[in-house]
């Protein structure tokens, strides 16, 4: 067996964050949950990966069949550049924090080359994911990289919730880590503070309601949700925000700039663009992924200017009203109503 620390060692060598191993053993446990959330309709249906076999989904032995071990990694994404709204006139939609840059590449191509090591020194066989299809919040909760909030993102102890999670899925066996016995406890701030009432017990998301979740499904939002949807571009973080366990997290320098879109983003210009321009402009980053819908994105500004409600944007809003795209057309007419 493989003493974890060499493992480690070499993440901290590429700039890894944090490194936790855990075994390739299925994750039952996420697997009822995750089959029971689904089955109750919590999920969107922009949200693929649960249509597949959630039992093979929690078991990396589906994608590596004889894997012994997973290596769980985590890059911290707080920094210390302050967020930027707009100005009058050119209102700009905020883009949350995680997708300021691309860290999930960027922690991919770190693991990449963790792999190649271990490639070379123990001839190790390695599956790399970061934000893949893979199962990978309980493999940070039983690795030890974190535990979950009652928001259900992982909370590491020193970067709090504000990471990004990576994993190496090998054939070698080495030394596992244990959970962390840390929790919430009786803290419940997410689920009083999220807008939408989306966190519907402790541990569970209705997605349907969760701004993060509906920023890529393809719809008119729910006259409820557009109201408290603010100058959202892409994504929320407002349960990461309030959370007592962010509060100490010490903010760095960028550990990449990779797909570096900022804190906000033109509103005007994404309304006016064609998808083409859209996904240059913003190539390398998630807002521009393969699954990322076009058109849910500029939904989305479209709503954020109802709320902004800048007079210069209302001649916009009431040509988009026309928009031959139903989805378009309907946000539009609520945005233009709300001024
Ligand atoms: S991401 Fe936003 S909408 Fe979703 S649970 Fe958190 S605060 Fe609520
Ligand atoms: S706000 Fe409180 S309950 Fe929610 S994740 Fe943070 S510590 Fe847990």
């Amino acid at each position: 067996m493989i003493d974890a620390h060499q493992i480690k060692n070499i993440g901290e060598e590429f700039g890894i964050d944090d490194i936790k191993i855990t075994t390739a053993q299925p994750f039952r446990g996420a697997a009822v949950r995750i089959t029971k959330q689904r089955d109750a309709g919590l999920y969107l249906n922009s949200e693929t990966w649960h249509r597949r076999d959630i039992t093979d989904f929690c078991n990396v032995r589906t994608v590596l069949p004889k894997a012994k071990s997973i290596i769980a990694a985590c890059q911290c994404y707080l920094t210390d550049e302050e967020t930027n709204t707009g100005t009058p006139g050119n209102p700009h939609g905020l883009v949350a924090r995680y997708t300021w840059r691309n860290h999930y590449r960027d922690l991919k191509i770190r693991l990449g080359k963790v792999a190649g090591v271990l490639n070379d020194k123990y001839s190790a066989e390695c599956v790399v994911y970061s934000n893949g299809a893979i199962a990978e919040k309980p493999i940070a909760e039983r690795s030890g990289i974190g535990y979950y909030g009652k928001h259900s993102i992982i909370i590491h102890q020193q970067f709090g919730s504000w990471i990004v999670l990576g994993e190496i899925v090998t054939d070698i066996d080495i030394e596992a880590d244990a959970p962390t016995s840390v929790d919430c406890g009786d803290c419940v701030k997410c689920i009083d503070e999220c807008p939408t009432r989306a966190i519907i017990e402790p541990y569970v998301i209705d997605r349907r309601k969760c701004m993060q979740a509906l920023t890529n499904w393809y719809g008119v939002l729910p006259e409820e949700i557009a109201r408290v949807w603010g100058n959202r571009l892409y994504g929320c973080s407002l349960c990461q925000d309030v959370c007592p366990a962010n509060s100490h997290v010490e903010r760095s320098l960028p550990r990449t700039d990779l797909g570096f879109v900022g804190p906000s983003v033109p509103l005007v210009e994404i309304l006016t663009m064609q998808e083409d321009e859209y996904r240059k402009k913003y190539a390398n980053n998630q807002m521009t992924a393969r699954w990322i819908n076009f058109k849910s994105i500029q939904r989305n500004a479209i709503v954020a200017l109802g709320n902004i409600r800048d007079p210069k944007t209302l001649p916009l809003l009431r040509k988009l009203t026309k928009h031959h795209d139903t989805v378009i057309a309907r946000s539009a007419r609520w945005a233009a109503d709300n001024f």
